[in-house]
């Protein structure tokens, strides 16, 4: 999993809605924190606008060709459509995924301690909470075979066992690292891929003795997470249901604006980017939250590029702006906090750098 200190070069792929925002922001982080070759490129209804694709081969190569790729987000209504045959900003990223082989996708949550009391839950549910939802990200329904008979819509649903085999390893690896965890979510009451999903991991797990292996449905998951979140190690799931339990998860710290992702493959570059959107009701107004595109740099610092000192040197960046009381409108507040837009964030974690 990308274990060698790679270089510098690094692919910023700011997409849309507050995209250019926190791209420009992450890199003056960047310039701070080293030597960086940052070559930026369109992505989603950018390059919609400009090439009438989401991803272009041109763009591809380049990405293939470097480092680390930092996509901070795509899509907006203006390229909402149901026609079929129209280009759709999602399938830059979905493409990117595929072309770069990126079948792990890492969503760390951890609340930050100033940010306990902003958690829709209460202090004592989430106090501890250090989860990872491993999602896999190149197989499932977002891949299947899809289409439209007149008023009827198909979404084909596939896995294999080398698919399930791969993402499993990533999961109990990761949690060798961590609390020797792993919880494997599954729909095996009715879906045949979940049967699949369940035999293999349990067929695996033996091969780590040390990590203890238990198996949720999902929808008993997505009920435990909030009930129990600080119970949970490493959460391993397939596409959809990754998709749907790591935005949950996402509202355990408070603000989607907080969550970092990283998408691995087996080789070359990582992509690095936040959970979430281009939040379209809110770009050009300068408040967006930059922390979770911070935290994603310090991923991809880490997972990327093996730079570990800078990658924890940013995250107690982000903590210490955070204790300092600093907080973008997403961040609900409280007594002590201070609300600030998305440049004066940044300023503070520049100074705390
Ligand atoms: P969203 O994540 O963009 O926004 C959901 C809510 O969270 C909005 O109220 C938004 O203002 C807020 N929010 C999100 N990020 C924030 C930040 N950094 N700072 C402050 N507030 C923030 O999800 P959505 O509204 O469902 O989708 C909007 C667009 O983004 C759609 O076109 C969707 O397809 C796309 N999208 C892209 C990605 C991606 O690029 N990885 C992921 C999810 C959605």
């Amino acid at each position: 999993m990308n274990p060698e200190p790679l270089g510098n070069r690094i692919v910023l792929l700011p997409g849309d809605g507050i995209g250019p925002e926190i791209g420009a922001a992450a890199t003056k982080i960047l310039r701070a924190l080293g030597d960086f070759e940052v070559t930026e490129q369109p992505i989603g209804g950018a390059s919609i606008d400009q090439h009438g694709t989401a991803l272009t081969d041109e763009v591809l190569d380049v990405c293939r060709n470097s480092d680390a790729l930092l996509l901070c987000a795509v899509g907006g209504p203006k390229w909402d459509t149901t026609d079929l045959d129209a280009p759709r900003p999602e399938q830059g990223l979905l493409g990117l995924r595929k072309g770069l082989g990126l079948f792990a996708n890492l969503r760390p949550v951890r609340p930050s301690e100033a940010l306990l009391d902003a958690s829709p839950l209460r202090r004592e549910r989430i106090e501890g909470t250090d989860l990872l939802v491993v999602r896999e990200l190149t197989g499932g329904i977002y891949f299947g075979d899809s289409g439209r008979d007149g008023d009827r819509a198909h979404d084909d649903c596939a896995y294999t066992v080398d698919e399930i085999e791969r993402i499993s390893r990533v999961a109990f690896e990761a949690a060798i690292e961590r609390r020797g965890q792993v919880t494997s979510v599954d729909k095996a009451n009715v879906l045949e891929t979940s049967r699949l999903w369940r035999e293999t991991v349990t067929r695996l797990a033996p091969e780590y003795g040390e990590v203890e292996l238990d198996h949720l449905l999902v929808d008993n998951a997505a009920m435990q997470l909030v009930s129990r979140p600080a119970d949970f190690d490493v959460i391993v799931t397939e596409n959809l249901f990754g998709d749907i339990l790591s935005d949950e998860a996402a509202m355990l710290t408070g603000s989607l604006g907080m969550l970092p992702s990283a998408s691995l493959g087996e080789k070359g570059p990582g992509l690095f980017e936040p959970v979430h959107g281009s939040a379209p009701d809110i770009a050009g107004q300068g408040i967006a939250n930059p922390l979770a595109t911070f935290l994603s740099v310090a991923m991809m610092l880490r997972y990327g590029l093996g730079m570990h000192d800078q990658a924890s040197r940013l995250d107690a960046a982000v903590d210490a702006a955070l204790a300092d009381g600093l907080r973008t409108p997403d961040l609900s507040g409280g007594e002590g906090t201070r609300e600030v837009g998305t440049g004066e964030m940044t300023d503070a974690v520049l100074a705390k750098l």
